[in-house]
């Protein structure tokens, strides 16, 4: 009787399990906790080569991807014990206060607005809002020359939220990813497509000829790694293994390697901000 009914509590708890899982129920385990348990799940870019991208193979590369690993790394956990799942710019917090990922690593700026609903660590880079055209565009020379033009970015990004509050006069499309900006792009739909210049570059990078930056950065958009609110420990350890990736020169060298071959300049390393 005992083992019946310990039998059935047992299914009951299995079908309930299954059920969250289903459900994309977050785990309530800090990234500390899961990096101790050998396993972390991080959220990046799928789309934006250089940065996040998920090959046709299914392996993933780019900077975003490197520094994650050099991280996860640094907490103790093995590149092949990460998952990486995408997180498209407008899903980014969700996903973090909902627990399907322990941290972000994707081209993911800093703001305010951000900062009351998650936390981060870094930044590990800096970088700046630019333009990219077709290579035979010559009057978008920056951004107060897009009166009229149709401009692309994506939903949920500073970008987006930048030429729509001081852009006024360009005709703002938004989309879910960059790549869809990119195809508008190149099908002559949009006219520019506007995000952080080492997006861009490493678009241009994949189409010589096609496709050009304009080069004339105006914003700042400082990255960082996203972690739940409140989370102070993970948070500190993801800001040492920054500030050791900085240091021990794996932060240039790896973003030698990822832009290798584009001309993209590497900036001079951010100053990790302990908040
Ligand atoms: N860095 C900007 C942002 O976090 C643009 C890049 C992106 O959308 O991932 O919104």
């Amino acid at each position: 009787m005992r083992i019946t009914r310990a039998l059935r509590f047992g299914i009951g708890a299995l079908a309930i399990a299954a059920v969250a899982t289903a459900c994309g129920g977050g785990s309530s385990k800090s990234a500390a906790q899961h990096a101790a348990d050998g396993k972390l799940t991080v959220g990046i870019k799928f789309d934006q080569p250089g940065i996040g991208l998920r090959d046709k193979d299914g392996s993933f590369a780019g900077f975003d991807v490197d520094v994650a690993k050099y991280v996860a790394g640094k907490l103790g956990v093995k590149p092949e014990n990460i998952t990486f799942k995408e997180a498209p710019s407008a899903q980014r917090e969700t996903l973090i206060q909902n627990g399907q990922v322990d941290f972000i690593v994707a081209s993911y700026s800093i703001t305010d607005q951000r900062k009351e609903k998650v936390d981060f660590a870094g930044p590990y880079y800096i970088a700046g809002q630019d333009l990219l055209v077709r290579a035979d565009n010559t009057d978008i020379t920056g951004p107060d020359a897009l009166k009229g033009k149709k401009v692309c970015s994506v939903k949920g990004s500073t970008p987006a939220q930048n030429l729509e509050k001081n852009y006024k006069d360009a005709q703002l499309q938004t989309y879910d990813t960059y790549s869809l900006c990119i195809e508008a792009l190149k099908s002559g739909a949009m006219d520019a497509v506007s995000t952080d210049n080492v997006i861009l570059a490493g678009y241009a990078a994949q189409s010589p000829g096609q496709l050009k930056l304009v080069n004339k950065p105006f914003t700042t958009e400082k990255y960082g790694i996203g972690v739940k609110k409140g989370d102070k420990e993970s948070r500190d350890k993801i800001n040492d293994a920054v500030e050791a990736m900085i240091s021990d020169g794996s932060w240039k060298s790896t973003l030698e390697k990822d832009f290798a071959g584009t001309g993209f300049q590497i900036p001079t390393p951010p100053t990790v901000d302990r908040y």
